[in-house]
């Protein structure tokens, strides 16, 4: 099968290109200076299925680099059940949430979805992108402060900005750093204390039950971004807010449906006045049409499987245990991850790139972070791994790592 090369345009001559006047030429200016400075990125293309063991580029690989917790992008029952919602509703919903577009099986999702993280009420949105920057920039205004973990998610500062509110940042999981922000701050408008779950790039997990506290003590309003944690911590991958055993002490708990749960979307997860008000204020709600209903079933399928099967989750932490113990034995410097994400940290940005290219090439995918994404000396590769990699799959990973990782002088 011939692979698309999606960096590389093709020759088409049907194409209408800016001929003497190119307003845009600055772009082109943009993107040499990122070939200069080796950070232009092609993407590589999946030419099979999301899985453990699959291709890209045409080649095949162990793959590392996916959020599929579970396996669950290719589970039978998400499939039937998605099949089954196209049969019966069609391919799309039509409209956004707030006209025409709110049809029973999003509604399900949002009970099944308020039963799973135990509170009264959740509203679903088109990604975890959307659900974070749509509530931040709902629920503050100009007045308001946000005081926010430095390494939090990019949807979480966008969301900041859209608010408009002041933005203190905090250093990375520093409680004291947080409370002495607070303290400074005048008593008038209101405040929110914002962290990730599970961090993106470290695995490393949220203070939650300290930051909770700092948050009652302050009358701040406490939100948890758990994209990566749902469907891995806690009891049937309730989540870190379960898994550290404060329910109740969150007030904004965001989710996601596009990594664990196996398919696309977003969700807020709180009061039933909290969604109520989303319904009315958030932009992405208002604004954005709602989701297919094939992606509705197979969410609700995939919390079918989660209390259902629940050694897939078992399997994931094992095979977790099993690849950071081996990293570690090689002598890499796997960092502070407490999470199936465990980075592999080499320092200088071209090196983590090498590592990452020079894997590819003996049938290991695992992506290559450097700056901006991760700080100038803490480059990496990410590794991720899930339930569905086989034992042997892992060892044959970590083979390849040890072999690359003496071949470029790092262990
Ligand atoms: C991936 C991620 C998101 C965005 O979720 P999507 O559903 O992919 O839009 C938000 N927050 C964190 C911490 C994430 O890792």
């Amino acid at each position: 099968m011939s692979v698309p090369d999606a960096g590389t345009p093709t020759l088409r001559p049907w194409i209408y290109s800016p001929m003497r006047h190119d307003p845009l030429s600055y772009l082109g200016d943009e993107l040499r200076l990122l070939k200069e400075q080796n950070l232009y990125r092609r993407l590589r293309v999946l030419d099979d299925e999301q899985k453990a063991h699959t291709s890209f580029d045409g080649r095949s690989v162990v793959n590392l680099s996916s959020n599929n917790y579970l396996g669950l992008t290719t589970h039978p029952r998400l499939r039937q059940k998605a099949l089954e919602a196209i049969q019966a509703f069609g391919v799309g919903s039509g409209s956004v949430r707030s006209i025409a577009g709110t049809m029973a099986i999003h509604l399900e999702l949002e009970r099944r979805l308020a039963e799973f993280k135990r509170v009264e009420a959740v509203v679903v949105f088109q990604s975890g992108f959307t659900a974070n920057a749509g509530t931040v920039a709902a629920i503050l205004t100009k007045e308001d402060v946000v005081i926010s973990d430095e390494l939090n998610h990019a949807s979480i500062i966008d969301g900041c900005r859209l608010s408009r509110a002041t933005v203190k940042v905090f250093p990375h999981k520093d409680v004291d750093a947080a409370r002495a922000i607070i303290a400074s701050l005048p008593a008038t408008g209101r405040k929110l204390l914002i962290t990730d779950g599970v961090f993106s790039m470290d695995g490393d997990l949220g203070p939650l039950p300290d930051l909770c506290t700092l948050a009652e003590e302050t009358g701040c309003i406490m939100m948890v971004d758990d994209a990566h944690a749902s469907g891995v911590f806690g009891t049937q991958g309730r989540g870190t807010v379960d898994h550290f055993g404060v329910h109740g002490r969150v007030d904004v708990q965001v989710g996601t449906l596009s990594k664990a749960i196996g398919a696309l979307g977003g969700y807020v997860a709180g009061s039933r006045d909290l969604i109520e008000f989303l319904y009315h204020r958030a932009r992405p709600f208002l604004f954005s049409t709602s989701h297919p209903p094939a992606v509705a079933a197979a969410c609700i399928a995939a919390l079918d499987v989660l209390s259902e099967e629940p050694d897939i989750m078992e399997r994931l932490w094992e095979n977790t245990r099993l690849f950071k113990a081996g990293l570690a034995d090689l002598g890499f410097n796997t960092g502070i991850s407490e999470s199936p994400i465990t980075p592999v940290i080499v320092g200088d940005g071209a090196m983590a790139m090498k590592l990452s290219d020079r894997l590819f090439e003996e049938g290991v995918f695992a992506q290559g972070i450097a700056y901006p994404t991760v700080a100038r000396d803490r480059a990496r590769v990410r590794t991720i791994v899930t339930a569905t990699h086989t034992a042997g799959e892992l060892r044959f990973a970590l083979d390849r790592f040890g072999a690359v990782g003496k071949e470029l002088g790092l262990v």
